[in-house]
């Protein structure tokens, strides 16, 4: 006999469709909170309404204007409007492998390429596509890569680092953890120049890092977003080192100012066949589609190398360069040890030197500490806890972004920018 039910049988009211999404998330495991990230610049924007002169070391986002020729292509290309192919423009993705293969001399190749509505989305859809890989996150990193890996069910592994390791996961590091856990998929998240650090690892260190990788059949997934914005020496991508194993992303946010415009690539090797890359054109497929069409008209524009690309690159890399090393002295010098940058936009000091006066004043966490210097100083910085530290150890994230990007790059950069910039 087959019963059925209705929502009249049901004793009392039947819950409100708000009632069922409460009982819902009471037990979701996968609840995310608006980021840190955002209520710092939430606060800043307040306190601006009041009146008040606020220094945003908070955002993270590139100081400098869109590089002029990709915003005349996308102006050109407004009225575009079909859809595209789900992996990208055919054009485009020849024209991602060649700026990667010229600039930094991997073996990046078009039909490998996949492009994304920001890297994020990619990183993502990567974490989603693999089955069940255990994610290793060095600490601190970047405040998405843990709740990503949650929401794609995927179980996370924090690997700690220190200010005496250069924040830096070691090879001793990874070895110790695969051989103490035993054999598993594994995705090692790499992102140098790091977010929140600024730091990139030494050749040497990287060489031996991607032999431990290869030894334990490790997969590493290379955020390489700050790139082309390495301004101490030559930025080395992983996947020169492991080349078979290492997934590259990167996009237009950060050396192309254009974090709006949501245009992410990522490089899937050769090595790795094709089961990976078709489950990411599966998911890109019945997600979002393809990028906005004027967008990636104005891409192929910003991923031609040519010399005004070159200048444009190397501009914000010198004054990337300088502010930052003035920044890291200013710190310093006021006892504040930090390490500088090697590449990008951030420094993350440490200032556990002044811990017992910040505890008489009421400040033993980095949230403490930010929150003050906000209210008090008017300077806005991320607490080293949004990153993965531990709450009492007083890190920050400091993004030496509040200038006008635009204006230093119509200017000629002083012959000697050491002491242009040099502290008083
Ligand atoms: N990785 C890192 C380390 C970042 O800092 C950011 C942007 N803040 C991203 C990825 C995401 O960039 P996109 O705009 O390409 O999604």
């Amino acid at each position: 006999m087959t019963t059925s039910v209705s929502a009249s049988d049901v004793p009392g009211p039947a819950p409100s469709a708000a009632e069922w999404l409460d009982r819902g998330y009471a037990d979701d495991h996968n609840a995310t909170a608006a980021s840190d990230t955002l209520l710092i610049n939430e606060q800043s924007r307040l306190l601006e309404t009041q009146g008040r002169r606020i220094t945003k070391f908070g955002f993270g986002q590139s100081p400098f204007p869109v590089f002029p020729p990709a915003v005349e292509t996308l102006a050109e290309h407004a009225a575009d409007k079909a859809y595209l192919p789900v992996q990208g423009m055919a054009a485009l993705r020849e024209q991602v492998a060649a700026f990667h293969r010229h600039l930094e001399g991997t073996d990046w190749r078009a039909e490998r390429v996949l492009i994304a509505p920001g890297s994020k989305l990619l990183l993502f859809a990567l974490m989603k596509a693999l089955p069940r890989a255990e994610v290793l996150i060095p600490a601190p990193a970047w405040v998405s890569y843990a709740p990503q890996a949650r929401l794609a069910g995927q179980p996370a592994v924090r690997l700690e680092t220190s200010f005496d390791s250069r924040w830096l996961v070691t090879p001793a590091q990874l070895d110790r953890h695969c051989r103490e856990h035993g054999p598993s998929l594994r995705l090692l998240i790499l992102n140098a120049p790091g977010n929140p650090t600024g730091l990139s690892y030494e050749p040497e260190m990287q060489r031996e890092l991607a032999a431990v990788a290869k030894r334990h059949g490790v997969l590493v997934l290379s955020d390489e977003i700050y790139g082309p914005l390495h301004h101490r020496g030559e930025h080395r991508p992983f996947a020169l080192d492991y080349p078979e194993g290492t997934l590259t992303t990167s996009g237009l946010s950060k050396w192309c100012g254009a974090g709006g415009w949501r245009l992410g690539v990522l490089n899937v090797p050769e090595a790795l066949g094709d089961a990976l890359l078709t489950r990411l054109l599966g998911l890109a497929s019945e997600t979002w589609s393809s990028v906005a069409s004027p967008v990636q008209a104005a891409a192929i524009t910003a991923y031609s190398v040519t010399p005004a690309l070159e200048a444009y690159l190397e501009a914000q890399r010198q004054w990337l360069s300088a502010i930052g090393r003035w920044c890291a002295q200013r710190l310093e010098a006021a006892g504040i040890r930090t390490h500088a940058p090697d590449g990008g936009f951030y420094l993350f000091p440490d200032f556990s030197a002044y811990r017992e006066i910040l505890r008489a004043r009421g400040i033993a966490t980095s949230a403490e500490l930010t929150a003050r210097l906000l209210e008090e100083a008017g300077i806005a910085l991320l607490p080293g806890s949004a990153f993965g530290c531990e709450s009492t150890q007083l890190t920050a994230r400091l993004a030496y972004v509040d200038f006008d990007g635009g204006a230093l790059l119509e200017r000629d950069y002083p012959d000697d920018l050491e002491s242009a910039m040099a502290v008083p």
